[in-house]
């Protein structure tokens, strides 16, 4: 089963549950799933660093 890591962004805790779990909670927040979202850094300079070989696809490269 495909599981899911979410972090806390309070606390920087992670915790990994199963796909179908609901989302946990921590620090009285919803964590943030980690592989789930792909999260891009707006500024160019360190986007160019970790842009190639992410394996997260959200699907706005424009494809091929
Ligand atoms: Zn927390």
């Amino acid at each position: 089963m495909k599981k899911i890591v979410y972090s806390c962004e309070k606390c920087q805790k992670e915790t990994t549950v199963p796909q179908d779990e609901k989302i946990p909670v921590c620090c009285g927040l919803p964590m943030t799933p980690k592989l789930e979202v792909c999260t891009r850094p707006f500024n160019a300079e360190s986007a160019r660093l970790d842009a190639a070989d992410e394996p997260c696809d959200d699907g706005t490269g424009g494809g091929n």
